[in-house]
């Protein structure tokens, strides 16, 4: 994988520093934002594997099919609101911008997320 200084979640972090602990380490993302900015970088970065693995069993739908899929060129993420509603549930709200053969698209979701055994999963999202 090339080298990126910058991790693409947008946290202004080096990558090493942010989501590659989640995507290539043994760390579990601690809060549901962070889980969600760690998927946000899995889709620019095709990384399936990891998105499947940290999607709810009860709603993951796979294979996700990503490489076939029409290019998608991720431009960026604003997370909007981040509600912790108990221990082990958490909704994050947020607008992801992409490109896709060279027109812009806003993707605005709330997304469900729930705690099991001490790790976040993403079960599913309402499209604004
Ligand atoms: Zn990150």
């Amino acid at each position: 994988m090339a080298k990126l200084t910058e991790c693409p979640c947008g946290s202004g972090q080096p990558y090493a520093a942010c989501c590659a602990r989640y995507l290539e380490g043994n760390e579990s993302a601690p809060t549901a934002e962070a889980l969600m900015r760690s998927r946000y970088a899995a889709y620019t970065l095709l990384n399936e594997d990891y998105l499947l693995a940290t999607w709810h069993p009860s709603t993951r739908s796979a294979p996700l099919g990503l490489a076939q899929e029409i290019p998608a060129k991720w431009t960026g993420l604003e997370v909007k609101r981040h509600e912790q509603q108990d221990a082990d549930h958490a909704i994050v709200e947020f607008v992801a911008r992409y490109k896709v053969n060279g027109r812009a698209h806003r993707l605005h979701e709330v997304s469900r997320f729930v705690r099991e055994e001490g790790r976040w999963f993403y079960v599913n999202g309402e499209v604004d």
